[in-house]
C-alpha cells in the first residue's frame, strides 16, 4: 500500500514536469533506421576497422564532391590530422579567428604553431578578409615568413567569404584549411563548404547537423593528404597495413563501426534534416521581424546557403546583462547559450601569446552580447513563437529593472 502510494506521488510529480515546457538547446534526430544499423554493428564480428567504416568514407566523399574523405574520431582530431598532413608545424604562423570555439585555434597550438587571430565580420561573424590582408601586410618581413596558412571556421553554418580568402591566400602563398565542423551543407556561391581548402574538416557531436556519437571527418582532393591523415590516424601505420609496420609518430584517432553505421544512416537524411533547420530559422527570423530594434537575427550573406548549426542572436541593449538573461530563461523553460567566448581571452592564450581585452573588439562585442536559442528536429512554428515570446518577456524585465 504505501509502495503504491509512493508511486502514485512520483507519478504526480513527473506529470507536473512534463506540463511545463522545456526545450533544450540541441537534440539529436535518431530515427529507428539509424538504431537498426547501429544494431546491426554489434551483430557482426567487426566493432573497428570493419566495412561501415570505409561505406561512410566513400558516400561522405561522394555527398561532399570531393575525391577523398578520411573519417576519423571526433573533429578535433580532424583539425589536428589536417594540420600535420599540409605540414604546418613549429615556428609557422596560422591566421585564424578567434570567434570559435576553441578547438580551431588549439589544433595550430597542437602542432607547436602559433594562431594569429584576426577579427570578425559584425555581421556574419566570420573572418574579414580586409582584416586578413591588414594583419598580412602590417606584420614585419621575418614574420610574414612564418606565415603558412589561413586557418577559416565557417560559423554557425555560414560560409566565410571564400572568394576573398582565396584571392588573398594565393597572393600571400598561404594554405587554407576549413574549420567546417558546424557547417556541413553549407555552400558559398554554390560551392560546398569544406570543399575550398587543402584540407576541410567536418564534426559529428550530436549537437551538429548530423552525428555518430563522437566523431568526424577530413575531406581533401589530395591523395598525398588523405594518405598521411589514414595513416596518422591508425599509429602512424605505413600504407601495407601490416599491424606493427609504423612509419611516424601516430595517434588512435579512428571511427569505430557502431559510430560509422550511425554516420552511414544520419548521411541518408541530411538534406532532409537541413531542410526542417532552414524551415525552424525562418519561422524564428519572421517571428523576430517585429523585434529588430531589441534583438539582432542572424544575417545570411546573399551568396550564401546556410545550413544551421544554431541560431544566434545578438541583444541590441548593451546594458542588459545577458548572463542573467539566459539564467532568467532557463528558469522559464527555455535552454539558450553563450555562443561563443572569443578564444584569445582564455587565461592559457593570454598567458601564451599577451592577448587582452579590447585587442578585437567585434568578437568581444559579439561574445557579451549574443545566445543561441534552441533549434533541433520537431520544433513547430508554435514552439519558435513561445520561445520568442519569453525571449523577449524576460529582455524587457530586464530592462524595467535596470
Ligand atoms: C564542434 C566543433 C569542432 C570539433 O568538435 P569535436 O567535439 O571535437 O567533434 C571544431 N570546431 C568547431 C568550430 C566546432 O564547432
Amino acid at each position: 500500500m504505501t509502495r503504491l502510494k509512493n508511486l502514485r506521488r512520483v507519478n504526480c510529480v513527473s506529470s507536473k514536469i512534463i506540463n511545463m515546457k522545456f526545450y533544450p538547446l540541441a537534440k539529436p534526430y535518431i530515427t529507428a533506421k539509424d538504431k537498426a544499423s547501429v544494431l546491426e554493428v554489434l551483430n557482426t564480428n567487426y566493432l573497428s576497422l570493419g566495412p561501415k567504416l570505409s561505406e561512410f568514407e566513400k558516400k561522405f566523399a561522394k555527398k561532399l564532391g570531393v575525391k577523398y574523405a578520411c573519417a576519423v574520431s571526433s573533429g578535433t582530431a580532424g583539425l589536428h590530422l589536417s594540420m600535420l598532413a599540409v605540414g604546418i608545424g613549429a615556428g609557422d604562423e596560422i591566421i585564424t579567428t578567434p570567434f570559435s570555439f576553441v578547438a580551431s585555434a588549439n589544433s595550430i597550438l597542437c602542432v607547436g604553431a602559433k594562431p594569429v587571430f584576426v577579427d570578425i565580420n559584425p555581421l556574419t561573424y566570420n573572418l574579414d578578409p580586409a582584416k586578413i590582408k591588414e594583419k598580412i601586410t602590417s606584420l614585419p618581413a621575418d614574420r610574414r615568413k612564418k606565415l603558412k596558412a589561413i586557418l577559416v571556421v565557417h560559423i554557425f553554418g555560414q560560409c566565410c567569404d571564400m572568394g576573398a580568402i582565396q584571392r588573398l591566400a594565393s597572393k600571400y602563398k598561404l594554405l587554407i584549411i576549413e574549420d567546417a565542423c558546424e557547417s556541413i551543407g553549407a555552400a558559398y556561391k554554390g560551392k560546398l563548404a569544406g570543399t575550398f581548402g587543402q584540407a576541410g574538416v567536418f564534426a559529428f557531436y550530436p549537437n551538429k547537423q548530423m552525428t555518430t556519437g563522437e566523431g568526424g571527418m577530413i575531406v581533401t582532393n589530395s591523395k598525398k593528404i588523405y594518405e598521411i591523415c589514414n595513416s596518422l590516424k591508425n599509429q602512424g601505420r605505413a600504407k601495407n597495413d601490416q599491424w606493427l609496420n609504423h612509419k611516424s609518430l601516430g595517434y588512435n584517432y579512428r571511427l569505430d563501426e557502431m559510430s560509422a553505421a550511425l554516420g552511414i544512416s544520419q548521411l541518408e537524411k541530411l538534406d532532409f534534416m537541413i531542410r526542417k533547420r532552414r524551415q525552424i530559422a525562418a519561422w524564428y527570423n519572421e517571428i523576430l521581424k517585429p523585434y529588430d530594434d531589441i534583438v539582432q537575427s542572424p544575417m545570411t550573406a546573399a551568396v550564401n546557403t546556410h545550413s544551421w548549426f544554431l541560431y544566434v542572436i545578438k541583444i541590441k541593449n548593451k546594458k542588459i546583462d545577458r548572463d542573467l538573461l539566459i539564467a532568467n530563461l532557463k528558469k522559464a523553460g527555455v535552454s539558450s547559450k553563450q555562443y561563443l567566448p572569443s578564444i584569445h581571452l582564455f587565461d592559457f592564450y593570454k598567458k601564451l601569446f599577451g592577448y587582452k581585452k579590447g585587442d578585437f573588439p567585434v568578437s568581444e562585442n559579439v561574445s557579451g552580447h549574443s545566445l543561441a536559442l534552441p533549434i533541433y528536429l520537431g520544433l513547430t512554428r508554435r514552439d519558435c513563437e513561445y520561445i520568442i515570446h519569453k525571449l523577449i518577456a524576460e529582455i524587457n524585465n530586464l530592462n524595467d529593472a535596470g
